[in-house]
């Protein structure tokens, strides 16, 4: 049993949703995002516009989908600060599945689509969570119907060896999983969410100095 084991983030906690490079152990993406609901079945936070974030970049800055996709995962890459862009994202994922449900707006907070966004299991520690992308995603949209994304990058990073036949098989089956709470239109598309709002008094979190930081073991909690 560690110390942060168990513990709850109250509504309004500023905590980091950050993502491992693929094939090593560096944070390559780190968000600051406001925790709506901590319970044992669900993480909701937002992601504010406006937030500064860091993202992978290619060397010279520019961003990563410019590069062409036979060679967008071995050409040299750094990472960079930026804002957020655009509407906030509201993030849910419920504790030990291998994905996360991101509900996107446009202007105006005119509902737009869910995303599955395929990703390991969430490590929680004192400051946020932890993942690593799975390539694979998922639209989903307000008729209820769905469609694979990126697969064309799920397949170069399998070529790349930034993941093996046995891992694209898990994540596959995790896709079809998510699918499956997606034709029993179950949680969380059920729940309103995209009724939901933030708290207006809620600042825009910062982006801290130590935003790479490994956490020690005594803070990082099982589930
Ligand atoms: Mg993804």
């Amino acid at each position: 049993m560690t110390e942060t084991e168990g513990r709850k983030w109250p509504p309004g906690t500023q905590i980091l949703w950050r993502y491992r490079e693929n094939g090593g152990d560096r944070i390559h993406i780190c968000r600051p995002v406001t925790v709506v609901r901590d319970t044992d079945d669900l993480l909701a936070v937002w992601l504010a516009p406006g937030t500064e974030c860091v993202r992978p970049a290619l060397a010279d800055g520019r961003p990563v989908h410019l590069e062409p996709l036979a060679t967008r995962y071995t050409a040299p890459r750094t990472v960079v600060r930026d804002e957020w862009y655009g509407m906030g994202v509201l993030k849910l994922a419920r504790p030990g599945e291998p994905w996360s449900v991101w509900v996107w707006w446009s202007t105006g907070w005119r509902f737009q689509s869910w995303y599955v966004n395929l990703e390991s299991p969430r490590t929680r520690w004192s400051g946020g969570i932890d993942s690593e992308d799975h390539f694979l995603d998922i639209d989903v949209y307000e008729d209820r119907s769905w469609r694979w994304r990126d697969e064309d990058e799920f397949a170069q990073a399998q070529q790349d060896g930034l993941m093996d036949r046995e891992q694209a098989r898990r994540v596959r089956a995790a896709g079809r999983a998510a699918i499956e709470t997606i034709s029993a239109w179950s949680a969380p598309f059920a729940d309103g969410w995209e009724q939901w709002r933030p708290d207006p008094r809620w600042p825009v979190p910062a982006l801290p100095d130590d935003w790479d930081r490994m956490p020690a073991r005594s803070e990082v909690a099982a589930g």
